[in-house]
């Protein structure tokens, strides 16, 4: 596996790691534990680190050197792509030939790296866009950057380059198709999982908010992720107001925290939500956490009465189906992959839009009705059993099987 841009060792929830770097590690250890051995590549961005870190029995990360440890921005990468592929190429000298029997390339920087590798080494290239360009520009937040053009072009040539390309859903596929021309029949859809043995409702809310501190008989809408626009936690804080305006002796019992760390062009503002929540008088209810590791992230999504994800674009979403497993519901935008991670009006609600109003209205009942969390937060549990990471890596292997075999086909039918 290729992750050029941000270690499977990385804490998420903050600057470049997030859901990928979950879906990374929690894929290749399943696919170990089937017997199907994964080396990670990634960018060295401390002097202090090993050549190869061993994350689990089967699991190898190695780092590559390219470029100076920090200071270096994802923008900053397409010009270290040659001297990561050659730490690639280098690692791969010192193996017997036919060492590597597939490249899973994840994001566009590292399917670059994975086109040469998988040409040079006669090995399929599968490639998972995790997230488009295309895709993001067409569903920008007001005032957000947009992705450059040199993304888009990489992007249509690694489409053009790979055997096989995994889409978290039907939609990111038909995205492949509409905006990258790619071919239909080489997008496998295989839905990503969550940590069912991490992510559970365990001893329940009342217990999760003895443990954080939080008032057992609070409304709390919890935003948990990366703080960036694309994200809109704005639009969280917008409709806490509206609901504090309409009725104000809900600021009595309602706490809404916020955790997670600036991101992407959320860096350029990292006090942005901070400024927002005191302009709009509401720094009393807010509470900024930073990222946490999943175990304790787990108690604030079971503390909460509800996840709230007002995204503006999100390729799936693994928050809302972490949320879920613990046995919390879920409010969201009807964006990406969240209309497949939330069943709307069974485990949560999905919402058209993103006009603060609607996501207020949608909250309203879970201040006026306290048992509504515990009952939708029980459909949510049974929901998210459908999406473990053992069915996520055994689709995976079924397309690293399909394009190992194609390539076989092609091989013989060369002679
Ligand atoms: N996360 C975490 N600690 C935090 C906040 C988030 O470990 O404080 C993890 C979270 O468990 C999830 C990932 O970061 O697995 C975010 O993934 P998601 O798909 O929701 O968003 P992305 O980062 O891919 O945009």
């Amino acid at each position: 596996m290729l992750s050029v841009h941000t270690s499977p060792l990385h804490q998420p929830g903050t600057g470049d790691a997030g859901g990928m770097n979950v879906y990374i590690v929690e894929l290749a250890r399943r696919l170990a534990a089937i017997d199907i051995e994964v080396e990670i590549f990634t960018r060295a961005t401390t002097a202090a680190l090993p050549p190869a870190v061993e994350l689990a029995p089967g699991v190898l990360v190695r780092h590559v050197d390219a470029g100076p440890y920090e200071g270096l921005a994802k923008e900053d990468l397409p010009a270290q792509l040659c001297a990561f592929t050659h730490g690639v190429m280098q690692a791969w000298a010192g193996h017997r030939p036919g060492h590597y029997d597939l490249v899973h390339s994840h994001y566009w920087l590292s399917g670059h790296v994975g086109w040469l590798a998988a040409e040079r080494w006669g090995v399929p290239l599968v490639h998972a866009m995790h997230t488009m360009a295309k895709v993001k520009n067409a569903a920008l937040a007001a005032g957000d950057t947009p992705e450059p053009a040199a993304r888009v072009i990489g992007e249509q040539q690694i489409v053009r380059a790979a055997d096989r390309l995994i889409a978290n859903t039907a939609e990111e596929a038909e995205e492949l198709v509409r905006h990258y021309e790619a071919a239909r029949e080489l997008v496998a859809v295989v839905h990503p999982g969550v940590n069912l043995d991490r992510f559970r409702p365990a001893d329940g809310r009342a217990a999760a908010r003895a443990r954080l501190g939080l008032p057992a008989d609070a409304l709390i809408p919890l935003f948990a992720g990366r703080i960036q626009p694309l994200k809109a936690p704005d639009i969280l804080l917008h409709a806490v107001a509206h609901l504090l305006e309409e009725d104000p002796s809900l600021r009595e019992r309602m706490v809404v925290p916020v955790v997670g760390g600036p991101s992407g062009s959320g860096l350029a503002k990292p006090e942005g939500l901070h400024k927002l929540a005191a302009r709009l008088g509401i720094c009393d209810v807010v509470r900024f956490r930073p990222p946490c590791a999943q175990d304790e992230l787990a108690d604030w999504y079971r503390a909460a009465s509800v996840l709230v994800m007002p995204s503006y674009s999100e390729s799936f979403g693994l928050v809302a189906i972490e949320a879920q497993a613990c046995g919390t519901p879920v409010v969201a935008a009807s964006v990406g992959g969240l209309p497949v991670a939330v069943r709307d009006g069974v485990s949560g609600t999905l919402i058209d839009g993103h006009d603060p109003a609607d996501y207020a209205r949608a909250l309203r009942p879970f201040a006026q009705d306290p048992g509504r969390a515990d009952r939708m937060g029980a459909a949510a549990a049974g929901h998210a059993q459908s999406f473990g990471w053992d069915t996520a890596a055994a689709a995976t292997a079924e397309v690293y099987t399909d394009a190992m075999r194609e390539r076989r086909h092609l091989r013989s039918a060369h002679g």
